[in-house]
């Protein structure tokens, strides 16, 4: 499973708890007051050209849309860690994140904007701009003000509970500064690289600013939809 940390700075304790299946492809089927359910995607496509362990992480187009067929049909709302915090709560709630910041999930956020769904990208810093197989600055704005959730998914991608405190301050915060100048909105939601995390990595992430931190939780069974 997967949980969004709630900081000492919201107004109410929340648990928000992600049901994986498969590599973070599929749908999740549980939610209450307390729960949100959270699926995790990185690539979306076929995946052709990449080895078997870096495939496992597309989810084909059809699979995608599938998916978001599924999660409307189920009368789920999808929305993002500010309507969380925002208490904009509706019945039964999803949250769908992608991270690393590939281009092509272009095609998803497109996708998601002719469905009136949101979702909450994170994207790694080096990689903004760095190539065509990322999305670029233009790209995550216009995400931005289209109602997507642009989050923090660090700088470079380390493991941070393996890293010293002056690069740990530097992933979590720099990062956080970067994308508000880029989205020009605040950046709330921070995305552990790896999942991985330690006490010290919690409170930085919770001093320099975020409200919530996502990490990475049980994966389970594949092509549920
Ligand atoms: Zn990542």
């Amino acid at each position: 499973m997967l949980f969004l940390k709630n900081w000492t700075k919201m107004r109410k304790l929340l648990i928000l708890i992600l049901i994986l299946f498969s590599y973070l492809t599929g749908v999740a089927g549980v939610a209450n007051a307390e729960k949100i359910p959270i699926l995790m995607y990185h690539s979306i496509g076929d995946g052709t050209g990449y080895k078997r362990s870096a495939r496992d992480l597309f989810c084909s187009p059809p699979q995608f849309w599938a998916h978001l067929l599924y999660i409307q049909q189920a009368g789920y709302q999808t929305v993002t860690f500010k309507d969380v915090m925002n208490d904009r709560f509706l019945q039964k709630k999803i949250i769908l994140t992608f991270d690393d910041g590939y281009e092509n999930q272009w095609e998803a956020y497109d996708e998601l904007l002719k469905r009136h769904m949101v979702a909450v990208f994170f994207p790694v810093l080096r990689a903004v701009d760095k190539n065509h197989k990322y999305l670029n600055s233009d790209q995550l704005r216009v995400m931005a003000r289209m109602g997507m959730e642009i989050g923090s998914h660090s700088m470079t991608h380390p493991v941070l509970s393996r890293s010293n405190a002056k690069k740990v301050e530097y992933e979590i915060k720099e990062s956080k500064l970067q994308l508000e100048k880029i989205t020009g909105k605040e950046v709330i939601t921070f995305c552990y690289p790896y999942g991985r995390y330690n006490n010290k990595v919690m409170q930085v992430t919770e001093s320099v600013g975020y409200y919530y931190a996502r990490k990475i939780g049980r994966a389970s069974c594949r092509e549920r939809v």
